[in-house]
């Protein structure tokens, strides 16, 4: 089969000839029709330090697909051939405290597809049944295969109560754009993103009903006084990971505001702990999905027209993945589509 493969400790992939993984007892080995491309691939593709210390290789990549149940093994239950799925990427250890108590987002022996075994930019991909997600047919391939970043980014939103909120969102890279559109779905009042890149901000204005803001060029306290807003955003949503943006969003909550930091803040990333306290901020960590009520909830979402494919910038065959990586490190793209059925 091809895949997709982080060959030796240095930066670039290769689209290899591999073997076709072998279902064990408990696995499902699925024919991957479409996969989208992640940050954390470009991280991989680039070997910053982050991956140097995380990737072992020679290992396939890439964790956001969708794909056909085409074998499984003999323990697998309520799974049939044919079957379309997507797959949670985090692979839990099942024996844990949270994992007995059916908290398996939190296990601390989580693996992840594509980080720390073998992923799924390849012809097919083997993982445990318990983490394939039987999909809707009805949605598209394209949709199906942002499931994953599109669970990110419900899990930040849905964490708090929209209706009626008004709701900042900083960074407008595909995370922050499909969180912008949830909110504006939600019932949100005003739903505005910020960034510092304006192809980005077109991207989250496509989302409907959002406004955007340029913080190179305008502020926040100036959109919220255009807005008719008096005291500050109910709602942030961190998606950008830029120390600078999270200062900005704790300077313009509302006293009591509720926080998902969702972006990955290099260390040692200062705020004014001050505010957090005299305004009783509330900040909550997020990370990855909930297994599975995010998958029910992005899922209905979608069903009840969520529309999340002005997000997609951009469809190309699996053989082209390099200019795949060349448009998401230019920051000029939105989601990028690989087809492997071809
Ligand atoms: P992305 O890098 O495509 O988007 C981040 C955006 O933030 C970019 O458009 C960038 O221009 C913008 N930005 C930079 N500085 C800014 C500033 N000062 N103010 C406002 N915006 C600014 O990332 P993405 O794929 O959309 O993911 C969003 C974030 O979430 C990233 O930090 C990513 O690493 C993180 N992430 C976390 C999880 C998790 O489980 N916690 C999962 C996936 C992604
Ligand atoms: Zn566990």
């Amino acid at each position: 089969m091809r895949a997709l493969a982080k060959q030796s400790p240095a930066p670039g992939l290769d689209l290899i000839e591999a073997p076709v993984p072998r279902p064990g007892p408990g696995d499902v080995l699925i024919r991957v029709k479409r996969t989208s491309i992640c940050g954390t691939d470009v991280h991989i593709h680039k070997w910053d330090t982050w991956a140097q210390q995380t990737i072992k290789p020679p290992m396939i990549i890439g964790h956001e697909f969708v794909g056909e149940i085409v074998d499984m093994g003999d323990q697998v239950v309520g799974f049939a051939i044919g079957d379309l799925v997507d797959g949670e990427g985090h692979i839990t250890c099942g024996q844990c405290r949270n994992c007995h108590a059916g908290r398996r987002h939190l296990c601390n022996k989580t693996q992840g597809v594509g980080v720390n075994r073998n992923g799924a930019f390849a012809d097919y991909l083997c993982i445990p049944a318990t983490n394939a997600v039987k999909v809707d047919p009805d949605i598209p391939l394209d949709v199906l295969s942002c499931f994953d970043p599109l669970g990110n980014a419900t899990h930040a939103a849905l964490q708090w109560d929209l209706v009626g909120e008004d709701v900042v969102i900083t960074g407008a890279g595909p995370i922050g754009c499909m969180a912008a559109a949830i909110a504006r779905k939600s019932a949100a009042r005003h739903v505005v993103v910020t960034d510092v890149n304006p192809a980005r901000l077109n991207l989250a204005a496509e989302m409907g009903s959002i406004t955007t803001v340029d913080v190179t060029k305008d502020s926040l306290p100036t959109v919220q006084d255009r807005l008719g807003m008096k005291e500050g955003f109910d709602i942030g949503l961190e998606m950008s990971g830029n120390p600078a943006a999270l200062r900005d969003m704790i300077d313009n909550m509302s006293h009591g505001g509720r926080i998902s930091l969702l972006g990955i803040m290099p260390e040692q990333a200062a705020i004014d702990w001050n505010k957090v306290v005299f305004n009783m901020l509330t900040l909550r960590g997020i990370y990855g999905r909930e297994i599975y009520e995010t998958w029910y909830k992005m899922t209905a979402l979608i069903q009840a027209g969520l529309d999340i494919t002005p997000v997609i910038s951009h469809r190309l065959n699996c053989t082209d993945f390099a200019y795949g990586f060349e448009l998401m490190e230019s920051g000029k793209s939105g989601k990028i589509i690989l087809d492997w059925e071809n």
